[in-house]
């Protein structure tokens, strides 16, 4: 059995404007020591799939449905209080921007102290020992003095590296990154990606990495899910999807990718048109009326999820093996080197 499950999960909002369909009928899976990146232009639905495994989508105006197991335990089930409790400690969650986690009026050391004594009875001089080594871990230099700082005080990369801290400072099984290196430049996002691969292999956690860039996904992920208007695209292993990719959506995601050997004046050839309103999502396939592909029983009729090669699953219309015909073409200039 999978570490953590996500059944057939919709994710609805009512709105002002209307209902907006967040997340539709998703499924995936991850298993420990795994990383399963999911990719999309925002409003696919990754971040509310995300939110909604740590529980934070349980508001007034939301409609959840589906199961998300963790070991076989339902989360979407559990009181809040238990959740509380699940939520930290044993699935912990990073997000892009660090500063809006980290309490700006609090000392450092403090924080990842708390995060600590929120789910253990420890001492405060136990609870500065494992911040000084969480520090420690994700290379933070002079963590002793780093313990007193402020979080204005540190680089966005040294904050990226706290929020890592505070999130594997429990030894969670499961680790959350929304977009953990999007704010930060290449270099800096490649250190912390570094990072998050060595202590993954480390601690054998696993990983939910929500992205845009499929280019993160091929540095870190061992499966793909490729998400449009709440619904999962294509999905299977990342040399499976990269390699031979097989939806238009995933295609036009990479070829809008810069090549490994572009010059840097190399246009881009972003996906045409914009991601769809989630409250009014295009019948049928929902990527029609952005696809160059689309045929008439397109807008008519939503694909359904299938097996095309074993463990790659995609909804798409498209005979195989014309799909396979151009997604052959596609990869070949502008998948990883
Ligand atoms: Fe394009 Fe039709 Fe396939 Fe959707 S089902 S991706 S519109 S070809």
């Amino acid at each position: 059995m999978a570490l953590l499950e996500i059944r057939d999960l919709h994710v609805s909002f009512a709105t002002r404007d209307g209902i907006v369909h967040a997340v539709d009928g998703v499924s995936l899976s991850v298993d420990r020591g795994r990383t399963l990146g999911v990719v999309g232009e925002s409003g696919s639905g990754k971040s509310v799939t995300a939110l909604t495994v740590m529980g934070l989508t349980r508001l007034p105006n939301a409609t959840i449905e589906g199961h998300v197991l963790l070991d076989g335990v339902d989360l979407l089930a559990l009181p809040g209080d238990e959740l509380r409790r699940v939520r930290g400690k044993r699935v912990a969650m990073i997000f892009q921007d660090p500063l809006s986690s980290l309490h700006p009026l609090y000392k450092i050391g403090w924080q990842i102290e708390e995060a600590i004594r929120a789910h253990e009875r420890v001492s405060e001089k136990a609870a500065r020992a494992r911040a000084l080594e969480a520090l420690t871990e994700v290379g933070i230099p002079s963590p002793g003095d780093r313990l007193s700082s402020y979080p204005h005080e540190l680089s966005g990369g040294m904050r990226q590296r706290v929020m890592i801290a505070m999130a594997l400072v429990l030894d969670p099984e499961i680790l959350i990154a929304d977009e953990p290196t999007t704010a930060l430049d290449v270099t800096v996002q490649a250190q912390i990606l570094d990072l998050m691969r060595a202590l993954q292999a480390e601690h054998g956690t696993a990983v939910l990495l929500i992205t845009h860039d499929l280019g993160v996904i091929a540095e870190t992920a061992d499966e793909v899910a490729v998400m449009y208007a709440g619904r999962v695209a294509e999905l299977g292993a990342l040399v499976g999807v990269l390699d031979a990719p097989e939806h238009p959506y995933t295609w036009g995601l990479l070829q809008s990718l810069p090549s490994a050997d572009a010059s840097r004046d190399q246009p881009l050839h972003p996906i045409e048109g914009t991601p769809p309103s989630l409250i009014a999502v295009p019948s049928g396939c929902p990527f029609h009326p952005r696809c160059p592909y689309v045929m008439a029983v397109c807008p008519r009729e939503e694909p359904a999820l299938l097996p095309t090669r074993p463990g790659h699953t995609v909804a798409c219309h498209l005979p195989v093996p014309t799909r396979r015909r151009i997604g052959a073409a596609v990869r070949a200039p502008n998948a990883r080197a």
